[in-house]
């Protein structure tokens, strides 16, 4: 392992709530907060009860409705979103060591990516906001039709461990952006980068209030979130259990919500694709962010006249894979987030055999770098699509090879899925490209790429991986509703009942 710098900035002992711009909770139920490279206590989190939910979403409804934020002017809210994604890069590097320090995902990976992309997401969306028009007809003789968009209200905005502060802040730029207020409850799991953000925010100008912090437990914290009164509309980032349960509460309500779920994306690879940039891409699709990714190519799908090239180059590479401590700027592959999660990846090694599968590379827990959460990056060829390492969401560097022949075989594979995320396709022959776009059904075709977002197009999947995009257009009309409203261009005469 190479050297690593030392630790350069602190941890904070507790991790509360944030409330009405203020640290909450003195006391209450306690978890661990973990550091996935060694196993060891870094902090503690105290969970919200619903009682401090109940305040969190009363401070976001009195926000709303004194409109401290949503009737400031355009240019007063574009200049704090900029401003908090200026903070952002001031302290990019604390905020990729807390993410890191929490979530085990590498370093480098923070620094490139979900950092940068968090203060992106302010800075799309502060643009954004000065860009989008409303709408207005003029077809009704006499009239103007104005069609306005109007905040909704109190965002409940639920994330996952996987990419904390990257997702959890484009959900906070998306709901702010339009004039909502919002109450945030990160996975209880990666409570640090997103804490901190929310100092950052007051720091920034975006006033008390208008963005609060839970923490804690899904059944707790997230449930009574969900089911408060106060709350208007949920946008959940998760697993697809949870969102049933969401769903039920949410449905309960009459919540308007947005479910960004799991995958089991496929990555096509034709005998016609330029084959090492295929496995330079699939390499990437699997294993960045240690393999926890909603949009993993995790089902590789490769056509049998390339199958053994492929498999040849795809296992050295994996072989090679730099496992280690996720502060070292060289590690490519960090610790798993959790131990309970590292076991259920593990566990799959044994699915994968009783189905028949053959282990390539990895399948196991690395042992030299206990206690730390660490498995080798692993590589199956299933026989077929129905093996349950084709079917299920593994969420780890766990990538399953499936061989095809025909197109049509491809296609019919990667669309046999409970799941409908992202799908990946690699060739040069552009029929079967053309065909990719339009035969694959999920909700994103990257084609002879690896993923790359685009703000302003919409994200999200279909079938079990949830419904509702995030994206510039997308984000707008899920955190605003549209008010109509008809102005005469000359007074019309009014019937005069009773006169
Ligand atoms: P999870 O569903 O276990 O938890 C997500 C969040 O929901 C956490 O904050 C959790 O505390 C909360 N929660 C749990 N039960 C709840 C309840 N009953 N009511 C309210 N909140 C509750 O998911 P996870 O394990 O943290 O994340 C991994 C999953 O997220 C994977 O399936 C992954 O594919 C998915 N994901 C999807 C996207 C996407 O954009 N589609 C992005 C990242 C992750």
């Amino acid at each position: 392992m190479s050297q690593v710098p030392a630790a350069q900035f602190s941890i904070p002992e507790r991790v509360t709530g944030f409330v009405e711009g203020r640290c909450t909770g003195a006391g209450g139920y306690e978890l661990e907060v973990i550091h996935p490279g060694d196993g060891r206590r870094i902090a503690t989190l105290v969970e919200s009860s619903p009682a401090e939910v109940d305040a969190a979403v009363r401070s976001a409804r009195a926000a709303f409705e004194d409109g401290r934020w949503r009737r400031q002017t355009v240019e007063a809210r574009q200049a704090v979103m900029r401003q908090v994604a200026d903070l952002v890069d001031v302290h990019r590097e604390e905020l990729a060591y807390l993410e890191c320090m929490n979530s085990g995902i590498p370093m480098r990976h923070l620094q490139r990516g979900q950092i940068p992309r968090t203060a992106h997401n302010f800075r799309f969306f502060a643009e954004f906001l000065g860009q989008h028009a409303g709408k207005m007809y003029d077809q009704t003789e006499g009239y103007l039709t104005l069609v306005l968009r109007e905040p909704v209200g109190v965002a409940a905005l639920i994330g996952p461990w996987n990419a904390p502060l990257a997702l959890t802040s484009m959900k906070i730029a998306g709901a702010i952006a339009f004039g909502n207020s919002c109450v945030c409850k990160p996975s209880e799991v990666t409570p640090l980068a997103v804490a901190r953000f929310m100092e950052l925010l007051v720091e920034a100008g975006v006033p008390p209030g208008v963005v609060n912090l839970v923490n804690g437990r899904g059944g707790v914290t997230g449930e009574a979130l969900v089911a408060h009164p106060g709350v208007d509309l949920v946008s959940f980032t998760g697993g697809t259990q949870t969102a049933r349960r969401i769903s039920a509460s949410a449905g309960e309500g009459l919540k308007p919500l947005s479910l960004e779920l799991g995958g089991k994306s496929a990555n096509i690879i034709f005998e016609s694709a330029d084959l090492e940039r295929a496995i330079d891409g699939a390499l990437l699709g699997i294993f960045s962010n240690n393999g926890q990714q909603c949009l993993a190519g995790s089902r590789i799908l490769v056509q049998r006249a390339v199958l053994d090239r492929f498999i040849e180059s795809f296992v050295a590479r994996t072989r090679r894979l730099r496992l280690g401590d996720p502060l070292d700027p060289a590690t490519e592959i960090g610790p798993l987030a959790f131990r309970a999660h590292r076991d259920r990846v593990a566990s799959y090694v044994e699915v994968a055999r009783a189905d028949g599968a053959q282990v390539l590379c990895g399948g196991q827990a690395e042992a030299a770098l206990e206690p730390g959460f660490f498995f080798q990056p692993t590589a199956v060829l299933a026989q077929d699509n129905r093996a349950r390492v084709c079917r299920e969401e593994i969420f780890g560097p766990f990538a399953t090879i499936v061989p095809f022949d025909t197109a049509d075989q491809a296609f019919a594979m990667a669309n046999d899925s409970e799941f409908g995320l992202v799908s990946y396709v690699w060739t040069d022959h552009h029929p079967t490209l053309m065909r990719a776009l339009s035969d694959i059904r999920a909700g994103m075709v990257w084609a002879n790429t690896p993923m790359t977002r685009d703000l302003r197009a919409p994200f999200g999947g279909i079938k079990s991986s949830g419904y509702g995009r995030e994206g510039g257009e997308s984000s707008m009309k899920f955190y605003t509703y549209e008010k109509t409203a008809m102005l005469p261009t000359v007074l019309p005469a009014i019937p005069r009942l009773g006169a």
